[in-house]
């Protein structure tokens, strides 16, 4: 007997592939080839499931080429070429270049292709073209896919690889997503904490105190499969940004959304972002984490974190909530310097080109005791949440808007409902 090979047998199935070229199916077909073929012991299988063949990067398929290049395997066996790949030059490349570098032996089955007995120049012609085949297959496919995809997303059902933190798919239903338990109880004290005045810092911090896994740590551990080509340096801890993304993320309030990023088409996988008016939304598609006044308090706070000036690095206090009573204009905060004391005061936008008949000037510090206040008298007044006081920000957070009158007076329009509603579950 000749040469006895040692291979691996190669498997991929892609999202889009039908119930025939199951994972199954293909390791028996495989199983079968190599039982009558006696120079071949089969020794690993690899399989890389939910991978598109368009391109290389597919943890398996890396894994077996290290394992050829360390002379491990000396053949690799697929039931068909476009298993291995559907790109036209890539797979060319490996086929025509790598592959005989490294002396593999690779045979696809039902191409009847086997590098080692290629029998007669046909099989020089016919390979590239079954190849030039499945690529266009793969644009055919990627076209039809994509407005499959769209049709569904239109419809409200989830066609992601894998549920946003704090959900899961539904195992019933792929295209539906039901809370994770565990990952829901961390989103919604994410909310809670920005909440009552926590910025996303010190949020991050305290999920990492906690020994709580972010959402990247929690889906290895979980054993899902993805690729993640960016955040293996970084530890996956969690991060402002992570904190930042599930504050904003819609679909806590049981909104799908979805079609946030695009791919320029089938073979670049650089992802793009879509403008968020052009962005999928179907509203009650889920159960929530988090009530609808909840996210939209959240959010406005975010809204407000974003307004502070360029240069200072603290929010001042009552950024974007003054407006004057009269012309319902903004208030502008001033400084002056009287005596070597500093005063910081709001007056009018509108006063100075005439169209107020009052500067509504008032102090910094008089209105923030003012304020303090009403709110204090406001909380006596219902007889909860003592505690709440102490934290000034996590007060302020909850007010709208505060008009300004003449004479130093003050009107509050507030929400403080979803303060009780935030603390009471
Ligand atoms: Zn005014």
């Amino acid at each position: 007997m000749n040469q006895i090979f040692i291979a691996a047998a190669y498997i991929r199935l892609s999202r889009e592939d039908e119930e025939s070229s199951s994972i199954e199916n293909q390791k028996a077909f495989i199983q079968e080839f190599v039982k009558q073929n006696l120079d071949i012991r089969l020794m690993k299988e690899k399989v890389d499931d939910g991978f598109s063949g368009v391109n290389f990067q597919r943890p398996a398929f890396q894994e077996m080429l290290e394992e050829a290049k360390r002379g491990e395997i000396n053949c690799i066996i697929v039931k068909d070429l476009s298993r291995f790949g559907r790109n036209y030059i890539e797979v060319g490349n490996y086929l025509e270049r790598i592959f005989p570098l490294l002396g593999i032996r690779f045979i696809a089955i039902t191409d009847q292709y086997d590098s080692e007995n290629r029998s007669g120049r046909s099989d020089y012609f016919l390979l590239p073209v079954k190849n030039l085949i499945n690529d266009s297959y793969s644009r055919d496919i990627s076209i039809k896919v994509r407005s499959q995809l769209e049709a569904m997303r239109r419809r409200g059902e989830f066609t992601g690889a894998f549920a946003v933190y704090g959900y899961c798919k539904d195992p019933e239903n792929k295209n539906q997503l039901v809370k994770d338990p565990y990952a829901a109880t961390i989103v919604k004290k994410i909310f809670e904490w920005k909440l009552i005045g926590m910025n996303q810092q010190e949020i991050s911090e305290r999920l990492n105190q906690m020994k709580i896994l972010s959402p990247l740590q929690y889906k290895k551990a979980m054993g899902l499969k993805f690729e993640s080509g960016f955040c293996q340096g970084t530890q996956g801890k969690w991060t402002v940004t992570a904190v930042n993304r599930i504050l904003k993320n819609e679909v806590y309030i049981g909104t799908m959304v979805q079609g946030r990023v695009t791919t320029p088409n089938y073979k670049v996988k650089v992802r793009t972002m879509i403008e968020e008016k052009d962005w999928i939304k179907v509203k009650n598609r889920h159960e929530p984490v988090v009530g609808e006044a909840v996210f939209r308090k959240v959010n406005k706070m975010l809204e407000k974190d974003t307004r502070t000036a360029p240069k200072e690095k603290k929010l001042y206090l009552f950024a974007g909530m003054l407006f004057c009573r009269d012309c319902r204009q903004s208030m502008v905060r001033k400084t002056t310097v009287y005596q070597e004391r500093r005063y910081v005061y709001y007056v009018c936008s509108s006063y100075r080109g005439g169209n107020c008949k009052s500067n509504h000037k008032i102090r910094e510090d008089v209105l923030e005791k003012t304020v303090l206040l009403v709110i204090r008298q406001w909380f006596l007044h219902t007889g909860k949440e003592k505690a709440v006081l102490e934290k000034r920000c996590l007060v302020m957070w909850l007010i709208d808007t505060i008009f300004i009158c003449e004479n130093n007076e003050i009107e509050i329009l507030a929400d403080f409902s979803d303060l009780y509603q935030s603390q009471d579950h």
